[in-house]
């Protein structure tokens, strides 16, 4: 020690920088009134005070802002994990969790959530006119009028191509069908497409939740009970019933064993005879397909044709179908002395028909086996045909200049108008069984069938009827002006074999008659 009393001054300095150091950067020494070297320092930290607290707040800002895009980058993924790009709409998985969230709340009190699963009807169809552009404004359009009808608390979703659902929370089944008529009312109006004008009516399929469920089954069964509204033909709305559930079960297993049915030679077809109603002789058949199941025995088409339809599974049965059909017919014709007069029918699905390759499969297998084409009458339903789809139409087109005869099916099942049918290249109409029930013993009936029978025949077409099962009721639609028909009373359905027989029988009775004619 010199015993100089150290500068008050460096003490204070060596304070100042311990601060700095611990993050005050506000912190200033005060220069003394000496204003030497000490001061000198002192003023050179206060500057480099003031540069470190401008260097860290703009580090501390550009923290921030790196911060907040991180934050927005986050949020605009999750909505794209979480919506539908199109229309803005919560995607599956959102709608998933919002659902699990609601019934979460019943566990605390909340009344349970209802789903409302919607799907467009004939949206194929709009695609197919309008364009995928034009398709896509239909979906926004269908995405913002849901929106319109749902309250904030609700979540509308789309979950993909023209499928929409809406979550409604904390509900009840009454409230929920009525916003279900909202939507539906809603989809109703016309849709603005360029200068084109297009409707999106919908199947809705409403489900009410309960405690202890989860989404998914919630979900599940709002579906189940759409497709029961599209199977009750469209434009309709269905709450989800238990029973519904079973049923699709069952339709599943149905499938399933269908698949294998197909795969192991379990179908095989029935022959109905088609006759001329002034004689009972025989002028051709329809086939039948049926099912010899492995456990249950016979099964009839309708138990199977419709899942075959949903499932796809319709055109490789009906592949198998047309194939067996026209291979029996050759060995048939072959036996006749004139083949020609003998035409059979083939029951084609709707959903065949929309296929592209329908005609030219027909015609190929009529090739193989040396059939002419107009020995072949393929039959579509009246409810089929009761569309203005492109494919169809054109399928018809193609399949009739090939030869090929056409025949409407249970005609007067779907009320359309016969001057619609006439536009079609179709020459037979199948009077459906249910028209000619009762025309022998209801006058009303009669007179009906009578106005119908006129109509065709105004419109030189051939009328066909079907499910004859008495001799009045032959006697009648001949009288009418009917020449061809169908029926239990004419020949049920029967084994190729059995068919075989009739043909036979049939052939050996021309030729006494024109034995006998001859003497
Ligand atoms: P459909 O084409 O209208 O065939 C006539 C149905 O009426 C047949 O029922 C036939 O057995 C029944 N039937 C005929 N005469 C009478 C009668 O006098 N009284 C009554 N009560 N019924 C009569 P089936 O064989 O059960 O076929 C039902 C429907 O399944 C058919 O109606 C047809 O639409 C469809 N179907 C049958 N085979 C095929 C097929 O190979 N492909 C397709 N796509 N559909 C088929
Ligand atoms: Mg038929
Ligand atoms: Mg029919």
């Amino acid at each position: 020690m010199n015993g100089r009393r150290e500068d008050p001054r460096l003490e204070r300095l060596v304070d100042f920088v311990v601060q700095l150091a611990a993050g005050d950067l506000a912190a200033r020494l005060e220069p003394s009134p000496a204003a030497d070297s000490v001061d000198a320092v002192a003023m050179g930290l206060n500057m480099l005070a003031e540069e470190l607290q401008v260097l860290y707040s703009r580090l501390e800002q550009r923290v921030t802002e790196r911060t907040a895009l991180l934050e927005q980058t986050q949020t605009e993924l999750r909505r794209l994990a979480l919506n539908d790009a199109l229309t803005g709409l919560a995607n599956r998985t959102l709608l998933g969790d919002r659902i699990g969230q609601a019934l979460a709340r019943t566990e605390r009190g909340a009344r349970p959530p209802a789903v409302l699963s919607l799907d467009l009807d004939g949206f194929k169809l709009i695609n197919d006119s309008l364009g995928h552009d034009g398709g896509d404004t239909v979906l926004v359009e269908v995405a913002r009028r849901l929106r319109t009808i749902a309250r904030p608390t609700d979540t509308v979703a789309r979950l993909g191509g023209d499928e929409f659902a809406v979550l409604i929370s904390d509900t009840t089944l009454e409230d929920a069908l009525r916003i279900a008529e909202r939507a539906m009312e809603a989809l109703r109006l016309p849709v603005q497409v360029g200068d084109q004008v297009s409707w999106a009516g919908a199947s809705i399929g409403v489900c009410c939740g309960s405690r202890g469920e989860t989404a998914d089954s919630l979900l599940r069964d709002a579906d189940t009970a759409m497709y029961a509204a599209k199977a009750r033909g469209r434009n309709n709305i269905e709450a989800f019933q238990q029973a519904m559930h079973t049923a699709a079960l069952s339709r599943a297993q149905i499938a399933d064993e269908l698949r294998t049915a197909l795969t192991t030679d379990q179908l095989v077809l029935h022959y109905q005879p088609l006759v001329e109603l002034a004689t009972g002789r025989i002028v051709g058949a329809e086939a039948l397909v049926r099912w010899v199941h492995p456990q249950r025995g016979l099964v009839w088409p309708g138990e199977f044709i419709l899942i075959a339809e949903e499932t796809g599974l319709i055109i490789e049965l009906g592949q198998w179908v047309t194939l067996e059909a026209i291979r029996q017919l050759a060995q048939w014709q072959q036996e006749m002395e004139k083949p020609e007069s003998f035409r059979l029918h083939v029951n084609i699905s709707p959903v065949q028909f929309r296929s592209a390759n329908l005609a030219s499969f027909v015609q190929r297998a009529l090739q193989w086996h040396a059939v002419p084409a107009s020995s072949l009458v393929l039959e579509i339903t009246e409810t089929g045909l009761m569309t203005d789809e492109v494919e169809i139409v054109q399928t018809l087109h193609d399949l009739r200049s090939a030869g090929i005869g056409l025949a409407i099916d249970d005609f007067g099942t779907g009320y359309s108008s016969i001057s619609y049918l006439r536009r079609l290249p179709i020459d037979t109409v199948k009077i459906d069984q249910s028209l000619v029930a009762g025309i022998d013993t209801d006058p009303r009936q009669h007179l009906l069938v009578a106005a119908i029978v006129g109509l065709i025949d105004a419109v030189s077409l051939r009328p066909v009827p079907e499910g004859i099962e008495t001799a009045a009721q032959a006697a009648q639609l001949h009288a009418l002006g009917c020449t061809h028909g169908q029926g239990y009373y004419f020949g049920r359905p029967v084994s190729a074999g059995e068919m075989t027989g009739l043909l036979r029988v049939d052939a050996a009775q021309r030729t006494v008659h024109s034995d006998t004619s001859d003497q």
